[in-house]
This record gives C-alpha cells, sequence and structure tokens, in this order.
C-alpha cells in the first residue's frame, strides 16, 4: 500500500436522527503540526503546500514559518525519550517547542519512509 502524502481524509456528520442536515466535508491533515482541517468548499484563497514535504500544511504561521513535519517529531521522540522535549505539541501559532538544535543535528530527515539509506 502507497502511503498516501497529505493525508487526505473524510468528516461525515449526520445529524439527521436530529431533525438537522447531513454534512459531508474533505478534510486534509497538516504535514507540520498534524492538524486536521475540514476544507471549506467556499474558501478562495490558495491552500499551503510544503514543497520540501510535498504535502498539504494548514495556515498557521508555524507551519508557513519552517518546515517541521511531525513525522520528524516523532523520530526525535523515539531517539531521545530521555530528554522528557515536548517534541509533538506545538505553539499557539504552530511553532515547534523542542530545542531545534537537536533537530537540525539529525538531518537530512528520512522523510517518506525509513528506506533511504
Ligand atoms: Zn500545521
Ligand atoms: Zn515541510
Amino acid at each position: 500500500m502507497g502511503r498516501v502524502k497529505g493525508g487526505r481524509g473524510y468528516l461525515y456528520i449526520d445529524n439527521r436522527p436530529s431533525g438537522g442536515q447531513l454534512l459531508e466535508f474533505n478534510t486534509l491533515t497538516c504535514a507540520h503540526c498534524n492538524t486536521v482541517v475540514v476544507l471549506n468548499p467556499e474558501r478562495k484563497r490558495r491552500r499551503e503546500w510544503c514543497h520540501k514535504c510535498n504535502a498539504y500544511i494548514c495556515d498557521s504561521v508555524g507551519c508557513n514559518a519552517e518546515c517541521n513535519p511531525i513525522q520528524q517529531g516523532v523520530e526525535l521522540a523515539l531517539k531521545y525519550p530521555e530528554l522528557g522535549q515536548p517534541f509533538l505539541p506545538r505553539g499557539k501559532n504552530g511553532e515547534v517547542l523542542f530545542d531545534t538544535q537537536l533537530r537540525d543535528k539529525e538531518k537530512p530527515w528520512a522523510l517518506g519512509g525509513l528506506n533511504n539509506g
């Protein structure tokens, strides 16, 4: 099975039993902060895209300022569990909260799979 970049998904809300509507939306998962974004079909602005990850990213400032894929946080968390750094949570602007020197030390990242070498 291929790995789907950009985490496409689907949200289905059935309010019909309570007299409401059936709502269906497409969703995308931000490759940087892992937030699931419900796509507004009315949106006119273009959506953000990270060319390093080749994946969708959300509108948050932190996600657009730097390439910090969630996958990288997961790999760091596995590699440095003893440091107790906040590898996965993000600040309110989507910025990473851990010591980015750790990230920079580990570059380049084996993104897109662990079969790069
Ligand atoms: Zn994001
Ligand atoms: Zn990226």
